[in-house]
């Protein structure tokens, strides 16, 4: 299928883009790389009566290190972000969860922020924001707000943006001293969005997961101390308060069973981890 017709406007800046947000509200939609929009126009999914392309915007692109969190801009793509030269050593969990969006083509065009409004529940981006306690800043004619990414990612394909708002950087914490970070999921063949993905830190003896894929959006449960057997234990609680559905993808069974399976590896991951740096 091919789109409904649409007027296409490309601006050269966020002051641009917030005055024809404001002009059009819930008639205009923001196009950056195209990767979710497009086939959900050609979906006939949504019918905006006007696109407002920002990937060209001056003001909007780059990952700037601003103390301890990493901003990164609206049309910066995830494979910017991906090639930048900084992000092992200051967001080890994106370096490890980032081969994993789609392929290097989409990557090329997708942007970070695109992904955190386009709000997939089996995101990759997502799911390390909400483990990470990261935060989207939204930008109006007014002016502009922070969100933190429990507020700001709602449910399936929703977020706590409003009509007129443009998100201009998603923030991102940089690693925590001593913390360790990890990252999986399955998929049915590569490329394709996660059935389940699992991110994971552990901190002193804390650890935190985010699960995307089962709930509306990625969950995050975290646990003081968890060793051997409370580990599965823990695991299979987690796995049954997502309350996943059955989809043409996989049964909610199978769901719990790769909550269970690879939250056990993530956990097991971390921990090699921590013992590997401790016998240096
Ligand atoms: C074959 C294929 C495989 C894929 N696999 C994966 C995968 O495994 N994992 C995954 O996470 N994604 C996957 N994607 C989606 C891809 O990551 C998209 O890039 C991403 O979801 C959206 O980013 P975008 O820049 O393309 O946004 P667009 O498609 O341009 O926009 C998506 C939505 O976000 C809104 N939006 C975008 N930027 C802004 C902004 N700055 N302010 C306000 N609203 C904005 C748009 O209005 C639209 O509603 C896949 C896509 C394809 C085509």
């Amino acid at each position: 299928m091919k789109p409904p017709p649409f007027d296409y406007i490309r601006v050269e800046t966020s002051d641009e883009a917030v005055d024809l947000l404001a002009e059009y509200g819930d008639e205009a939609k923001i196009i950056a790389g195209g990767q979710s929009l497009m086939p959900m126009l050609n979906m006939r999914l949504v019918r905006p009566q006007v696109l407002i392309d920002i990937a060209q915007t001056s003001d909007l692109r780059g990952i700037i290190k601003k103390g301890k969190a990493i901003e990164i801009g609206a049309t910066t793509t995830q494979a910017d972000l991906g090639s930048w030269s900084d992000l092992s050593s200051t967001l080890p969990l994106l370096a490890s969860a980032i081969p994993s969006i789609g392929h290097f083509q989409t990557r090329n065009r997708g942007t970070v922020c695109g992904s955190l409004c386009h709000a997939d529940p089996s995101s990759e981006l997502p799911a390390c924001l909400m483990l990470l306690d990261g935060e989207v800043e939204l930008k109006n004619k007014k002016g502009t707000r922070r969100v933190k990414a429990d507020d700001f990612l709602i449910g399936v394909l929703t977020t706590a943006k409003q009509d007129e708002e443009l998100a201009i950087k998603a923030i991102y914490p940089v690693a925590q001293d001593g913390a360790k970070y990890a990252f999986t999921e399955f998929h049915h063949r590569h490329g394709d969005f996660a059935v389940v993905g699992i991110a994971g830190m552990v901190v002193d003896n804390k650890i935190r997961i985010a699960v995307g894929g089962v709930a509306d959006r990625p969950e995050v449960r975290e646990w003081q101390s968890l060793e051997g057997s409370a580990i599965d234990d823990a695991l299979n609680d987690f796995a049954w308060e997502l309350r996943g559905s059955d989809d043409i993808h996989a049964t909610a069974q199978h769901r719990r069973e790769l909550v269970r399976h690879l939250g056990r590896q993530v956990i097991d991951n971390l921990h090699v981890q921590k013992n590997h740096e401790l016998s240096q």
